[in-house]
């Protein structure tokens, strides 16, 4: 699903083919290159916006599209269109902007090179009958071919609470086999929301770097969405199925960050790819962060969003180190984090004997969730 909304998929390249030889294309002659491909609408599109993306103009791509020309509001989200083009245009991912001051409509989409239509539209409808003024956000479709997009450079944040963590907890065996004892529950905070807290409870060392983590997190980039913690453990931990893992209490899902700020799980198109960025590049910066799965299909969006942020090349090196591809993990990031000093029992890399950001060789990656 994800891979045939990013990348034109095998079908509709075998489809845009067979037609290109299989019909007499009426319309309009073939300039020098153009071949027929298909574009599927994607939410808050106009036919105007399709036409301009593709670089073609609206009456041929009525004309390629008789339905279109019968009824505009047929531009629906997962319609597919028939155009001739000389090539695809690149790659687009949605992203957070926070209006400054001298922002106006037209300069916002003129960066972005979009129109004042294309952007007061879906998500921003609500500011759309008002002058844009500073301190909004909005959500925009930005051109994923060019760097350069932190939206939470000039933004700060609260300083983290104080929160009391409770001494004791600790991680005993491995996160597939072992147990917790003394569990600590994630304390009740603005920092996150716990799906279900009785699901999550963790060594004491865990839990502090999970609030540390969140909370430099919040504090550096000022995101104020809601964070749902999925599970970390049971309260005495061990088994606790479905998850393979999730047993000694340092294990904890995530779900990712999105652009509305709802806690709910997000399509890849509703996560916000540079607060991700930012959540994970502060749960590696306490350097108490074993490893964090995520299914690899949504690898490149993370590698985009670090670049936009200007990440450097060893930053980004953490994808695919300790940023690894586990199956299933597409809506939410499951962070394992090291053992305490103190936790003698506990089975993994522990703070003492890390070396930079290697992960546990101990247990193959494949067998763990
Ligand atoms: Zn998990």
């Amino acid at each position: 699903m994800i891979i045939s909304t990013l990348l034109p998929s095998l079908a509709s390249l075998l489809l845009g083919s067979w037609l290109a030889v299989a019909t007499t294309p009426q319309p309009r002659p073939a300039k020098t290159t153009a071949a027929w491909m298909t574009h599927k609408v994607e939410r808050g599109e106009t036919a105007e916006a399709i036409a301009s993306r593709w670089g073609v103009s609206l009456e041929d791509l009525e004309a390629w599209n008789p339905w279109l020309a019968r009824d505009k509001g047929a531009v629906r989200p997962g319609r597919v269109l028939q155009l001739r083009a000389s090539k695809r245009p690149s790659l687009r991912m949605r992203a957070k902007y926070y209006t400054a001051r001298d922002d106006t409509w037209a300069s916002v989409a003129a960066r972005l090179g979009t129109t004042v239509t294309v952007l007061k539209a879906g998500p921003n409808r609500e500011h759309a009958s008002q002058p844009l003024r500073a301190g909004l956000s909005l959500i925009v479709l930005r051109d994923a071919s060019k760097t350069g997009w932190d939206p939470y450079a000039n933004r700060r944040g609260d300083a983290p609470p104080q929160l009391d963590i409770e001494f004791g907890g600790l991680s005993d065996g491995r996160p597939n086999g072992g147990k917790l004892v003394n569990g600590v529950q994630l304390p009740d905070t603005d920092l996150y929301d716990l799906w279900k807290p009785e699901q999550c409870y963790g060594s004491t060392h865990a839990v502090q770097t999970v609030v540390a983590a969140i909370g430099s997190f919040r504090e550096e980039t000022g995101w104020e969405g809601r964070l749902t913690i999925g599970s970390m453990s049971r309260e005495g931990g061990g088994h606790f199925p479905p998850h393979k893992s999730h047993r000694s209490g340092r294990d904890v899902d995530i779900r990712l960050p999105r652009l509305d700020g709802s806690g709910t799980h997000p399509r890849h198109d509703e996560v916000d790819w540079h607060a991700t960025w930012a959540l994970i590049s502060s749960f590696i910066a306490t350097d108490e962060t074993e490893v964090i799965f995520l299914s690899r299909r949504l690898h490149p969006l993370l590698r985009r969003a670090g670049q936009d942020m200007g990440a450097t090349p060893a930053e980004l090196a953490a994808i695919g180190t300790v940023v690894v591809h586990s199956k299933g993990h597409h809506a939410h990031m499951h962070v394992r984090l090291r053992c305490g000093l103190d936790e003698t029992d506990c089975r993994g890399v522990s703070t003492r004997r890390k070396r930079g950001i290697k992960v546990s060789r101990r247990t193959p990656m494949s067998r763990v969730r």
